[in-house]
């Protein structure tokens, strides 16, 4: 059965004369353990849609169901305890603590959770990070890593909690394409390996044919999907 389903997503940002509609009505599936690429123009609301399925904003109206939960009647309570055990985010920017480790960083979101920093969630996060590829990195501070290297650790991150679907937003938009194309790779390494469902948006059509599926937004709707 489907991890996620949006029916008829509206979003409307302002009000009156300032009104902008976003999303018209947006329909979307993703099957547990897809590696599919959001493609879009800029500013078809890609972003958007990214931010509501991360349950970090509700829509205007239309139906979000994720592990079969109906997530557009939950509280936010309940909305945060569901994002912070199911759903990992990477950004176009790392967002990583500058001074902070490669490591500490990894641990930071589930040391937050938790309310301490405990041997197991370092443990975890030393495993992450040689699954990324950063062993040798791990005590780094986060401003003596690479571009690619930053983005590997925010990957890292991202996994720490082990959800079932990972929302990444242009990830490879800031990078070069060597280092995009090994962020990618990644991606789909871990894709493989772990059934992580992972939904990428990006407006490059090179990093979208490198997903084996892709949705395309356009004009609010989704316009169309293929796979490869
Ligand atoms: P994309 O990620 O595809 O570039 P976005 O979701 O960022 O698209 O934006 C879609 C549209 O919504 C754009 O026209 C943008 O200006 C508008 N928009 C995004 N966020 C807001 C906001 N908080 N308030 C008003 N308009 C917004
Ligand atoms: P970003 O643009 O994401 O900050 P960059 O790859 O441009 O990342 O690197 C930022 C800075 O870090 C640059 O000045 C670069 O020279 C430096 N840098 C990159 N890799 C290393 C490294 N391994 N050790 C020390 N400094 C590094």
């Amino acid at each position: 059965s489907a991890l996620l389903d949006v029916r008829d997503l509206v979003k409307t940002y302002g009000e009156g004369d300032a009104e902008t509609r976003v999303l018209k009505g947006l329909d979307l599936s993703l099957e547990t353990g897809e590696l599919s690429a959001l493609l879009g123009p800029s500013g078809s609301g890609k972003s958007t849609l990214l931010t509501i399925l991360g349950t970090l904003m509700k829509p205007t109206s239309g139906q979000h169901i994720m592990l079969g939960q109906d997530l557009t009647t939950a509280d936010d309570r309940n909305l945060t305890e569901f994002r912070n055990r199911h759903i990992g985010f990477v950004f176009q920017f790392h967002h990583l603590l500058p001074d902070f480790t490669a490591l500490e960083n990894v641990i930071f979101p589930s040391a937050v959770a938790a309310g301490r920093e405990t041997r197991a969630a370092r443990d975890r996060g030393r495993e992450l990070l040689a699954r990324v590829g950063l062993q040798d990195r791990t005590d780094f501070v986060a401003t003596k890593l690479s571009g690619g290297q930053k983005q590997r650790v925010a990957i890292a991150r991202a996994l720490m909690n082990r959800p079932e679907l990972v929302l990444a937003d242009e990830p490879t938009g800031n990078l070069d394409r060597e280092s995009a194309t090994q962020v990618m790779e990644l991606i789909a390494e871990i894709n493989d390996n772990e059934q992580t469902t992972f939904l990428i948006s990006t407006h490059d059509e090179k990093i979208a044919e490198t997903c084996r599926r892709q949705v395309r937004v356009l004009d609010g709707r989704t316009a169309s999907q293929s796979q490869s």
